[in-house]
């Protein structure tokens, strides 16, 4: 199983900025209501810099259930960041992620 779905830690624990090209407005695939403005070409997932960041796309309970309610139309730091780890390969941010939410570090 995708460790992943039971994991999510990342997806609450760092800030997720990528190009405003990326937007649906901008003929990306992101859409521009989960998205917040950096500057005039940056913008990060809604969420992701608040003190106690969460995306506003993660549905779930995280360490328990969760998957990404963008997954299809995620942007691109988000499609870099967790493949490694869907095949098993895990980095020291899912660790230091997984920390952050009390989660017990993955093997390598
Ligand atoms: S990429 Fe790493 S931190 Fe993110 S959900 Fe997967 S295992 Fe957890
Ligand atoms: S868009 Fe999806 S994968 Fe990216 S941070 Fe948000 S919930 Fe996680």
């Amino acid at each position: 199983m995708n460790v992943c779905l039971s994991c999510g830690a990342c997806c609450a624990a760092f800030r997720v900025t990528f190009d405003a090209s990326e937007l649906e407005s901008e003929g990306g695939l992101v859409p521009d209501g989960v998205a917040d403005r950096e500057t005039s070409t940056l913008y990060r997932m809604r969420g992701t810099d608040y003190t106690r960041p969460r995306c506003v796309a993660l549905v779930g309970e995280i360490g328990k259930a969760v998957h990404c309610g963008l997954y299809r139309e995620r942007p691109n730091p988000c499609r870099e960041f967790a493949p490694l780890a869907e095949v098993g390969q895990f980095s020291d941010g899912c660790n230091r992620a997984r920390a952050r939410h009390g989660l017990p570090p993955l093997d390598f």
